[in-house]
């Protein structure tokens, strides 16, 4: 039975900070991130733990990854089976995580790793959740403005508040992150999960930098499927705007057909035209699938919840130096 109940999964000796990335294609930047990640943390004398999650990259960032093992004793390397998609990569790397607080971010360094300190700051100062804000819209124009239109509709549409301009860029208390793990939906949308805790949320603004190698691993299609997803999960107002579509439809064509009845028999009309039967008929089906439609989506978000899937399948475990002798992968 799903509990709700967190709970804590660590062994004896956990860092203050975990921190969470995803990979995706991230040969290039990898080296880099983690470097500036572990010397941001060790200047200020934190002890921490970076969790990389190599989602099924096709290049060779697994390879780069246990090159760094050796130079980087806080590095642990998770591959998963084949690519999950960041949403699951980020739940593997939660799961794995042992610190007090936990930090996800990207694997591409358009999230600097100079404020993670700053971030570590403001939640200890009393917020289980620090969002990184970015004070300038970055990304492709498409990126852009479908970002915007789903800030506006998830915060209408699901009472959930979520600041614009932000990402998977954060800090969470580790109480946030247990919530998160008991979550039988968690795969859905991270983001939105962790803000409907309701849990105190504040934000840091940050500079995010473009991306400077390769490209983004999210296509059109793909930011529309998360969309589509984490709205379904958090929000039961399409299926009820389908139904008050179908009401429309009824008292229209109900209207319509007393009309079409009081102009046959006052003798206006000798037939009603086939175009006007096409047009209802074309309507009304159109009307129907779409709610069949919406119907599916939220069939497929309870199959996907019901099945309690893992997030991913993990191929290979590095462990890390908190826990090298527990690196089997179960
Ligand atoms: N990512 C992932 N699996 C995917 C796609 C992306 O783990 O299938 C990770 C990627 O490594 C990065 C983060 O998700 O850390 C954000 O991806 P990206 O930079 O491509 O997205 P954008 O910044 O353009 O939204
Ligand atoms: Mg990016």
């Amino acid at each position: 039975m799903p509990t709700s109940e967190p709970i804590d999964r660590r062994g004896p000796a956990h860092p203050e900070v975990s921190v969470v990335v995803p990979l995706y294609w991230s040969a290039a930047t990898i080296g880099q991130l983690v470097e500036r990640v572990c010397a941001a943390l060790e200047e200020r004398g934190i002890a921490h733990e970076v969790i990389v999650v190599d989602d099924g990259s096709g290049d060779n960032t697994w390879a780069v990854v246990e090159g760094l093992l050796a130079r980087f004793p806080a590095l642990r390397g998770i591959r998963l089976t084949r690519n999950f998609g960041q949403q699951a990569a980020l739940g593997v790397g939660l799961e794995a995580s042992t610190g007090d607080w936990v930090v996800t971010m990207d694997a591409d360094l358009q999230d600097d790793p100079a404020y993670l300190p700053l971030l570590l700051d403001t939640a200890k100062a009393g917020a289980d959740i620090v969002l990184a804000q970015w004070d300038d819209p970055v990304g492709s124009f498409s990126a852009r403005w479908s970002s915007w239109l789903f800030y506006g509709f998830f915060n209408r549409l699901t009472g959930v508040s979520l600041p614009r301009g932000t990402g998977t860029f954060r800090i969470m208390s580790r109480r946030v992150v247990d919530h998160f793990l008991a979550l039988p939906d968690r795969t859905e949308f991270f983001g939105g999960m962790v803000a409907w805790f309701g849990f105190p949320m504040t934000t840091i603004t940050v500079v995010r930098h473009e991306r400077e190698h390769g490209e983004s691993g999210y296509s059109f299609r793909r930011r529309l499927s998360l969309a589509t997803s984490a709205l379904v999960s958090f929000s039961t107002i399409p299926l009820k705007l389908a139904a008050v579509a179908g009401l429309i439809v009824c008292a229209f064509s109900l209207l319509l057909g007393v009309v079409i009845v009081v102009l046959r028999f006052t003798g206006v009309i000798v037939t009603a035209g086939f175009a006007g039967l096409m047009v209802a008929l074309l309507f009304m089906s159109g009307t129907i699938l779409l709610s069949t439609g919406i119907l599916g989506f939220y069939l497929g978000s309870l199959i996907k919840t019901t099945g309690r899937r893992p997030a991913g399948v993990i191929a290979q475990d590095t462990g890390s130096s908190f826990n090298r002798s527990g690196s089997d992968p179960g």
